[in-house]
């Protein structure tokens, strides 16, 4: 093994150990090498995120029955067609169109893809995601879809500084998450709140949390960020 697979390896191990069983660590591979994925996987990895289809599609291909893909970044709906193919798990729906584009798509190939509603928790006007005043009905539609299989909520929050800063936005989104559970809307089954990355994964985990999404703190800073 070289360095840098024992460097993701020791991280992986550190952080399952401080991870409660009940949370899965989604190793968010945006901008790593196959060998890096693969590496975080042969530490125990299960479940690995990428943001762009473009990039994912050869690292999915070398290594795809050894882990559970999931889509995390914004994903355009002219990229459905390809994003159902690769993924198991897409958590970033945030519009009907999108998930009508997907519910399509995997009619075609026959087949049901598993989707997290992206919430733009803190309303911030540069982040995508559904308002927190338009989830309801957003909700409401999908549930109409025959190949689109609701199973939770994801947010973003920010990414740098306090971890603290980040807590309203996951608090705020955990109460979505309860008020729709609360709903028990048929052919939707809310398990998963995705949120909390490398800077507030402990904070999101005690926000309710059993998705989080870890990069930095995984596979060390990417290139531009200290
Ligand atoms: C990059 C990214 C992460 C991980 O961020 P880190 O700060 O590197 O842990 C999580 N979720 C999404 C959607 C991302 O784009």
């Amino acid at each position: 093994m070289d360095l840098r697979s024992i460097h993701i390896a020791e991280a992986v191990e550190r952080l399952l150990k401080t991870i409660p069983p009940d949370v899965t660590l989604v190793a968010a591979a945006k901008g790593r090498s196959i060998e890096e994925v693969e590496a975080a996987i042969q530490a125990g990895v299960s479940h690995v995120g990428h943001n762009y289809v473009q990039e994912a599609k050869p690292i999915i291909e070398a290594l795809g029955d050894r882990a559970n893909w999931h889509m995390i970044g914004h994903l355009q709906r002219n990229k459905a067609a390809a994003a159902v193919r690769i993924f198991d798990m897409i958590e970033t729906v945030d519009s009907m169109r999108l998930a009508e584009a997907i519910d399509l798509r995997c009619a075609r190939l026959g087949r049901t893809m598993p989707v997290l509603v992206e919430i733009n928790s803190g309303r911030e006007r540069t982040k995508t995601g559904v308002l927190p005043e338009e989830l309801d009905d957003l909700v409401a539609s999908i549930t109409k879809l025959k190949h689109v299989h609701l199973i939770g909520l994801m947010t973003m929050g920010p990414r740098f500084g306090d971890p603290e800063d980040a807590r309203p936005f996951f608090k705020a989104t955990r109460e979505a998450f309860d008020r729709l559970s609360a709903q028990r809307l048929p052919n939707i089954s809310l398990q998963y709140l995705s949120m909390g990355m490398t800077n507030s994964y402990q904070v999101a985990i005690e926000e309710g949390a059993n998705l989080v999404r870890i990069g930095s703190g995984i596979f060390g800073p990417r290139e531009g960020e200290a």
